[in-house]
């Protein structure tokens, strides 16, 4: 059943029309839960909270799958936007954001383009971008994009997903060349030629992952709310005298908000991944997916 329903919300995800019909009628269904807010005013304040409880933030300006280059063109300038806010505001917080949003499946000369005038000005402010991932269709070109922008931008890192059959082998090229990584469990749907289908393989990859990374020269950001991978991560940590600035704890806004404070008060560095804006549609999906239990937000959002 738990399957059954994390395919439906996945599937949901994807849909466009209902992806129009929320943009039109602003956070509703409960995703105020896990969005902070439809303005740069509103991410800042919950920024702004987050940094005065000792925690830093990831702001994603939410979009992805533009087909449209008017609108990918647009998604650029609101990443840009962002960090100016975060810049004038002296906030303590990096920027997510996808290749599909600015422009990858339109042409990847569109995307390197608006990723170049993105990190020409995170670079200014000495702000770091992470590119988060996508569907598995997209990894490899994901990948061959930071490839590239590493080159000229060190403040780029990216993200990989432990459900891929692939993912162990990336860590281990990446960790070889000291790039900067975001370890995640995966969000999509994918079929079982690309990704494991058992949560239990998911689960020990991201250990595998984990070590291996935490070992090289990279900067290791550890993005779970698995309570026992947080553990073991915190054994491997002290075990290996892992420093404060070679990793990171990082958490979703709206979830595990105990277990956040909980990591800081034991003085780990911990980040959260705050999204606002008006494509909230298929970020909530996935976050429904995750844990089909949440549907009770949309319920009480569907009575208010
Ligand atoms: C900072 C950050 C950035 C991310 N970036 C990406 C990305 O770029 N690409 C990508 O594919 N995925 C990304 N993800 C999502 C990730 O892939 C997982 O889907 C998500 O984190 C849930 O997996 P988990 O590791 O928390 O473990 P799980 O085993 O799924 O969950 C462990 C526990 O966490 C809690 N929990 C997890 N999800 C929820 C939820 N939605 N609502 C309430 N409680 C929940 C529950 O208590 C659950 O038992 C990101 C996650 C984080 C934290």
């Amino acid at each position: 059943m738990e399957e059954m329903l994390r395919s439906f919300f996945l599937t949901l995800a994807k849909n466009q029309s209902a992806n129009r019909w929320a943009k039109r009628y602003g956070l509703r269904l409960g995703a105020q839960r896990f969005v902070a807010g439809e303005t740069i005013p509103d991410a800042m304040q919950a920024v702004k909270e987050l940094n005065s409880i000792g925690m830093t933030a990831t702001l994603d300006h939410l979009g992805e799958f533009v087909a449209d280059e008017a609108e990918a063109r647009q998604s650029a300038t609101d990443c840009i936007e962002a960090l100016k806010a975060i810049h004038e505001h002296e906030v303590l917080s990096t920027l997510s954001l996808k290749m599909t949003q600015v422009g990858l499946d339109i042409s990847r000369d569109l995307c390197m383009e608006n990723m170049r005038s993105i990190l020409d000005v995170a670079l200014a402010y000495g702000i770091v971008v992470n590119i988060d991932m996508e569907d598995e269709t997209r990894c490899q070109v994901t990948l061959d994009i930071f490839d590239e922008l590493r080159k000229d931008y060190p403040n780029v890192m990216t993200v990989i997903q432990a459900y891929l059959y692939r993912s162990l082998d990336d860590v281990l090229r990446l960790a070889g060349e000291g790039a900067s990584l975001r370890l995640v469990k995966g969000a999509y749907k994918e079929s079982e030629k690309v990704a494991f289908p058992d949560k239990a393989d998911v689960d020990s990859n991201y250990i595998k992952m984990m070590e291996a990374h935490l070992l090289s020269s990279g900067f290791t950001a550890i993005a779970t709310h698995d309570e026992k991978i947080i553990h073991h991560a915190k054994e491997y940590i002290a075990n290996h005298q892992i420093a404060p600035d070679k990793y990171e704890f990082q958490m979703l806004y709206g979830i595990r908000a105990n277990l956040q404070q909980q990591l800081v008060s034991e003085g780990h560095p911990v980040r959260i991944y705050v999204p606002y804006g008006n494509d909230w549609y298929g970020y909530f999906m996935r976050r429904l997916a995750e844990r089909p239990a949440n549907v009770s937000f949309v319920l009480r959002g569907m009575v208010h």
